[in-house]
């Protein structure tokens, strides 16, 4: 009998963790599916192979090789301008290497693209005969607003206007002008240019990959199916998908064994709030002094996610209140990093004060756990008023009332469940999560269909 040719895909995550994250688990779907996947990265951020030992790795270097990358020099790659940052990965690294990478990679069937790399990819994998996935790590209410955006400018929201702030934006209810996707730059038309590109780009392919599922977005993906007017494919949350990967090796740098180990373990059922702000967003020193004392003031034990250089102008703990960590004692645990996935799994968990990253959105509403939002920029804006207005499983508690006794209140009210009714609709929406998963749910149909997507390409 002739032996099924293994059918291979190429995957281009952007550097970030947000954006390696999801694209790690698709590939992991897609090889439960039988495919073998090459996952294509940058030589800025280069993550560890032998995290992933399934797939393989090939760098992508920047174009002026030989050189010192110029990323790694530049002020931006700190976190300080993101539009900068990605306009100069745009800029090095998806030109003439990223057509030699794809074009010897053999019998490729697909090249599955960030979205943010825009129309180059598209481009340049039509050139050589290669059909081009996008994949979009951020929900679809994002990219409809992103979509909007010449509309936004033409009637004047944007540029934001401090003015404006709580007017309702008519043309993308419930989103008010203040939770519009902007990222604070110095090129702001560098980031009109990069969404824009983003747009275009999915347009051009044959198709976009969402980490989404429809009953939790149902009425923008029918805007974004209208407006890209390619296949659409919501086969999210693509990290509750059974595979047959191994378990990731621990990374031992990490603090993960001794907290969930060692601490959480100890904790009452849903009584610690655990507090992260995800791999980019940053924080002044006074809103971090505010939220040791909030926490601490709140009696509550919490699990407290403070990555190095976090907190502007600091390496690490050292603007915390005089005597904080002896004070605290058993209450909190401040932590560089923990494996999120099992924190939020962890039945001592009960609230999860998060700055509303599509990521951590979607990990938190599949285990049902109730959020606190303090959206600090771009998509987190959007996904915070659907966390609070739409879907009802959070309270918001915005940066600017980033006050010690405001932040006891609202995280006492969160965890007290006090009459919102939050433990119910996010046992409700956990519930949507899991059907759209199961055999005839829509997110399992959908994969059937990218599946089948996928492979037509080759005939
Ligand atoms: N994450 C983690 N440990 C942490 C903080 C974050 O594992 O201490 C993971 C989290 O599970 C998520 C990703 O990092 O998958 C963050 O992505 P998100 O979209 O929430 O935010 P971003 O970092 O892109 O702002």
């Amino acid at each position: 009998m002739e032996e099924r040719k293994v059918k291979r895909i190429i995957m281009f995550p952007l550097p970030f963790t947000g954006h390696f994250n999801p694209m790690i688990e698709l590939a992991g779907i897609f090889h439960n599916r039988g495919f073998s996947v090459t996952i294509l990265h940058t030589s800025f951020n280069f993550p560890d192979p032998s995290r992933h030992p399934q797939f393989t790795f090939r760098t992508i270097t920047h174009k002026n090789e030989g050189e010192e990358d110029p990323l790694s020099q530049s002020e931006t790659s700190s976190g300080k301008d993101l539009v900068v940052l990605i306009s100069l990965l745009k800029q090095y690294y998806t030109e003439p290497s990223l057509a030699e990478e794809v074009g010897e990679g053999g019998t490729v069937c697909c090249l599955v693209s960030d979205a943010l790399w825009g129309r180059n990819t598209e481009i340049v994998a039509k050139e050589i005969g290669v059909c081009t996935m996008v994949m979009r790590t951020s929900g679809a209410a994002t990219f409809c607003a992103y979509t909007a955006f010449p509309l936004l400018i033409d009637k004047g929201y944007l540029p934001i206007q401090g003015s404006r702030l709580d007017e309702l934006v008519t043309e993308l209810p419930p989103l008010k002008v203040k939770d519009l996707p902007v990222i604070k730059t110095k090129e702001p038309e560098g980031l009109n240019r990069i969404l824009n590109d983003m747009v275009e780009g999915a347009k051009l392919s044959s198709g976009v990959v969402w980490n989404t599922f429809e009953d939790l977005e149902r009425h923008s993906l029918m805007d974004c199916r209208s407006k890209l007017q390619v296949p659409l494919f919501p086969i999210g949350p693509f990290h509750k998908h059974r595979t047959d990967l191994p378990p990731k090796p621990k990374n031992k740098d990490k603090d993960d064994d001794e907290i969930l180990t060692d601490w959480l373990n100890k904790q009452a059922p849903q009584s610690v709030v655990y507090v992260s702000f995800g791999s980019l967003a940053a924080i002044e020193e006074n809103e971090f002094f505010e939220i040791a004392w909030g926490l601490r003031n709140s009696e509550l034990p919490f699990l407290w996610v403070v990555r190095p250089g976090m907190v502007r102008g600091t390496e690490w703990l050292e603007s915390l209140p005089c005597g904080f960590l002896e004070n605290i004692g058993h209450q909190g645990k401040i932590v560089k990093w923990v494996n999120q996935l099992e924190t939020l799994a962890h039945p001592a968990v009960g609230a999860f004060w998060t700055h509303c990253g599509w990521n951590s959105t979607i990990e938190s509403i599949c285990e049902g756990v109730p959020m606190i939002c303090t959206p600090c920029f771009s998509d987190q804006h959007v996904n915070a008023r659907y966390i609070v207005d739409v879907w009802r499983v959070g309270m918001m508690l915005e940066r600017c009332k980033m006050e010690r006794t405001e932040i006891e209140k609202v995280v006492t009210s969160v965890m007290m469940e006090n009459g919102a009714g939050l433990t119910e609709m996010c046992l409700e929406l956990k519930e949507k999560a899991n059907v759209c998963l199961s055999e005839d749910g829509s997110s399992s149909k959908y994969l059937d269909k990218l599946v089948s997507h996928v492979l037509s390409f080759d005939s």
